[in-house]
C-alpha cells in the first residue's frame, strides 16, 4: 500500500514512521509512506498557503491552489483523497478495514481555521474525523488512520500479534489480559487462565468480552446483539 500525506509539517512524521510495527512494515515493503509539503506548490515568492477568510472572522484559511496542485502532481488515479476534518464521517475500525483494501490512499492535513471549501467539494473524495473534538491540525488524525490501517495489512502483524481478538474487530471489546506474575500484591490472575484448559479459557474470554462491552459500551452491545442472535459473534453464553 502507498500512503501519501499532504502536510505543512512533514517533520512530525519520521519518529512515528520509524518506530515499532510501522517501521517493520516499511522495512518489509508492505507499506510506503510519503509526506509532501504542499507549501512547495505555492507559486508566489513567499510560498503563501493561507489567507484571511472571506466574510471576515478570526484565523487563516488554507488556500485551494497548493493543495489541488500537490494532489494532482501525485496522479492518485482511483485512490481516495481523504481530507482530515472534525466535520467528516467518524473513523472506526470498520473504516480502517475499508481503507486497508486500497492499494493507495491520500491524506490531506488541514491547519489553522481549516481548508477552503472548494477542496472538500471538488478534490476530496472522503472526509474523516477521528472524534468529536478539535485538534490544531490533521497530522495526528493522519497518524491515527495510518496506524490503524497498516496493522490490518496482510503480513504486518506476526501471528503472535494477531488483531482478530482486538476490541472493535468483531464489534465487541476485548477480554481482560494478564501476564506474569500469577499473584501481584495479593491480586491473583483468574484461575481458569492458569488451568491449561483451552476450551474453558475460550469460554471465559467470550463471557468477559460480552460482559465488558455490555457494561462499558451498551451502544456497541446493542449493535452486536443482532450478530449474536445470528450466532456469528462470540458469547452465546452471555451472562445477565
Ligand atoms: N474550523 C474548523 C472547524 O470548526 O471545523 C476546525 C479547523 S482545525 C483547528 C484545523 C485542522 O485540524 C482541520 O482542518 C483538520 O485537518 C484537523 N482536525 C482537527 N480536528 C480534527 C478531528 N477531530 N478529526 C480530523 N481532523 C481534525
Amino acid at each position: 500500500m502507498i500512503i501519501d500525506v499532504l502536510t505543512l509539517f512533514p517533520e512530525m512524521f519520521p519518529g512515528f514512521v520509524n518506530t515499532s510495527i510501522l517501521k517493520r512494515a516499511v522495512d518489509n515493503h508492505l507499506v510506503v509512506i510519503n509526506t509532501h509539503n504542499f507549501r512547495e506548490f505555492a507559486r508566489d515568492r513567499h510560498h503563501t498557503v493561507d489567507d484571511t477568510p472571506y466574510g471576515g472572522g478570526s484565523g487563516m484559511v488554507l488556500k485551494p491552489e497548493p493543495i489541488f496542485e500537490a494532489v494532482e502532481a501525485l496522479q492518485p488515479a482511483g485512490a481516495p483523497v481523504i481530507m482530515l476534518s472534525p466535520q467528516g464521517r467518524l473513523f472506526t475500525q470498520a473504516v480502517a478495514q475499508e481503507l486497508s483494501k486500497y492499494d493507495r490512499i491520500v491524506l490531506v492535513c488541514g491547519r489553522y481555521e481549516g481548508v477552503d471549501e472548494r477542496v472538500r467539494e471538488h478534490l476530496a473524495t472522503d472526509e474523516i474525523s477521528i472524534g468529536d473534538y478539535v485538534l490544531s491540525g490533521g497530522e495526528l488524525p493522519s497518524m491515527v488512520i495510518i496506524e490503524a490501517v497498516v496493522r490490518l495489512l496482510p503480513g504486518v502483524l506476526g501471528s503472535e500479534e494477531s488483531a482478530l481478538d482486538d476490541s472493535h474487530v468483531a464489534g465487541l471489546l476485548e477480554y481482560p489480559q494478564y501476564t506474569r506474575p500469577p499473584v501481584f500484591r495479593e491480586w491473583a490472575v483468574p484461575e481458569v487462565l492458569l488451568s491449561g484448559n483451552h476450551a474453558g479459557i475460550a469460554k471465559w474470554r467470550k463471557e468477559q468480552s460480552i460482559r465488558r462491552t455490555t457494561e462499558r459500551r451498551p451502544d456497541l452491545m446493542a449493535k452486536a446483539e443482532t450478530g449474536l442472535q445470528a450466532g456469528n459473534l462470540p458469547g452465546k453464553t452471555r451472562e445477565k
